[in-house]
């Protein structure tokens, strides 16, 4: 953590309350509950006999209480210290899927966010499984951030909203990060992307899930 933010935000673990840390491995780790991974597409369990060629959806909890709260608080509370940490304890817990890049999906176009929360958890993940992160992902088109928007009008996403724009992936396998997964929309144009861009997309990783 930087001494600003933490001149700003007096840190102590937003799960038990202990002073001086952004958040005991031990209270994320119990948040935690590594569930078999699910078909991006639909939901339903992974390998998915309608969508075959689906990336896995891997997920550390349902979003839901604690695991909830800390999504909001890396979110809304400037608190991207807190982000690292998360996914940290996402690469601890969850099998690591075959992947040799980590793309985090990025911030809408008229995002106020000083910063990615999405690139926090990612750069955690990459610390832990030793796999660059890199953000080659940008919105095309001016979506909504989904909180405004009621859950039909986020299923439908253009399929093209975002575009790689990084380094070329040539035939990389990428892993594709973001906070909460919804409707799998937002990470299945993510998908789409970096397919598009000549990579594989093997996994997408969210911290908590609402599918
Ligand atoms: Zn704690
Ligand atoms: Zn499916």
């Amino acid at each position: 953590m930087d001494v600003a933010s933490h001149m700003a935000f007096p840190v102590h673990c937003p799960v038990c309350g202990k002073a001086g840390v952004v958040a005991c491995q031990a209270c994320l780790d119990s948040l935690i509950s590594p569930k078999p991974p699910k078909c991006l597409l639909c939901g339903k369990s992974f390998p998915c006999p309608s969508h075959p060629a689906s990336p896995a959806l891997l997920f550390g909890a349902l979003h839901d209480g604690k695991a909830r709260d800390l999504v909001l608080r890396l979110k809304y509370d400037g608190y991207k210290a807190l982000g690292r940490e998360m996914g940290r304890a996402l690469a601890r817990n969850l099998r690591r899927p075959e992947g040799e890049l980590l793309t985090p999906v990025p911030l809408h176009k008229r995002s106020e966010r000083p910063y990615n929360q999405a690139r926090a958890l990612a750069c955690g993940i990459s610390d832990v499984w030793k796999i660059p992160t890199e953000e080659g992902l940008k919105w095309v088109v001016d979506v909504e951030p989904q909180t405004k928007l009621g859950a039909s009008s986020r299923r439908m996403l253009p399929k093209d909203a975002l575009e790689w724009r990084g380094l070329p992936l040539n035939g990389k396998t990428v892993i594709i990060v973001d906070d909460v997964c919804t409707t799998g929309s937002t990470l299945s144009c993510a998908a789409c992307a970096v397919e598009k861009a000549g990579g594989f997309p093997v996994a997408a990783i969210a911290w908590s899930v609402s599918l």
